[in-house]
């Protein structure tokens, strides 16, 4: 695919300071929150697992150094039909977002579709060294064959490119403190990230607070969704999106990255953004376990100093956010 692609001069980044409360305090504002919704929670801050193992997979050992999130494009570029020039630079709009030193990038978007030759989910899991030499440990999920087979792939590693949406956490992948989240057995009506963030927002109120990591299904089902490919006709109303996503019930072990924030400060931001991978086939949008019994989630979060806009629709809606 030809580099006329790549739309990575004059995009617009926008930047704003969160509130930082320390680990210690959102320990406490998210056991309370998540103990209104699970049996069984429990909240702690402590260095984070080397997440490079491979029952995390990804491609650096923590969440600390510079801890920022990113937000580029957004759904409003799918509609009504798709502007399929938007491919950012992974590389370029990190670097320029975090200047010199390593990065480590976690969080889900949209999946380059040349590469595909059809729209799909990215599961990204990159980082870029001193030299800005590409790890990658992203994937893309795909809505394949008559069947609608769901189909997980890797993106190579010289590849550098995602499309339309995307939401990172960023960091230098350091070791470091984060909070360590598990909750087993749902017994509230929320979905997992939608209890921390509302529990967040509830107690901060005005003051925008940004997270981001892993978290991990260990056991259960989740009802995740995966973009077909771009839809031929135009798209302009919520029931058009539900009819054109194709919905599936993974299996337990999912590996989800992505962002929260609880707030959109006025950059269009969207507030909680979760995809995951598995080590079979499965790959997708988290929206809520199916499971309730016997889901177990465990989390890997860490807090983030500021946010960075990168390319903000103009013309922006509300369709298509959870
Ligand atoms: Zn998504």
């Amino acid at each position: 695919m030809s580099q006329s692609h790549l739309q990575t001069d004059g995009l617009l980044f926008e930047e704003k300071p969160l509130h930082v409360p320390t680990l210690s305090e959102l320990k406490k504002v998210i056991q309370g929150a998540l103990n209104g919704n699970f049996a069984s929670v429990h909240v702690s801050v402590g260095p984070c697992p080397d997440l490079k193992d491979s029952q995390f997979g990804l491609v650096k050992s923590g969440l600390g150094g510079k801890p920022t999130l990113l937000e580029a494009g957004g759904p409003p570029y799918l509609r009504p039909l798709v502007q399929r020039e938007k491919l950012y630079n992974l590389k370029e709009i990190t670097r320029k977002a975090q200047g010199p030193g390593q990065i480590f990038a976690v969080g889900p978007g949209a999946g380059p579709w040349p590469i595909r030759h059809s729209n799909c989910e990215g599961i990204f899991n990159f980082s870029l060294n001193e030299k800005d030499e590409l790890k990658q440990g992203s994937y893309t999920a795909t809505v394949r064959g008559d069947q609608e087979e769901c189909v997980l792939e890797r993106i190579p590693e010289n590849e550098p490119r995602c499309a339309l949406i995307l939401n990172l956490f960023l960091s230098e992948g350091k070791p470091g403190d984060v909070l360590r989240i598990s909750a087993k057995q749902r017994t509230g009506e929320e979905n997992f990230v939608d209890c921390i963030r509302k529990g967040l927002e509830q107690h901060y109120g005005d003051k925008v607070v940004g997270l981001g990591g892993i978290f991990v299904v260990r056991k259960g089902c989740v009802h995740q969704h995966v973009m077909r490919d771009f839809s031929k006709t135009p798209i302009h109303t919520q029931e058009q999106i539900q009819q054109w996503l194709k919905f599936y019930e993974m299996p337990a072990q999912l590996n989800a990255v992505g962002t929260l924030v609880t707030k959109d400060m006025g950059l269009d931001l969207r507030l909680q953004h979760f995809h995951s991978f598995s080590f079979e086939n499965w790959g997708g949008h988290y929206h809520y376990d199916t499971t309730p019994d016997v889901v177990e989630y465990e989390a890997y979060l860490n807090v983030a100093e500021r946010v960075i806009r990168v390319d903000r629709p103009v013309v922006t809606d509300q369709l298509g956010r959870d």
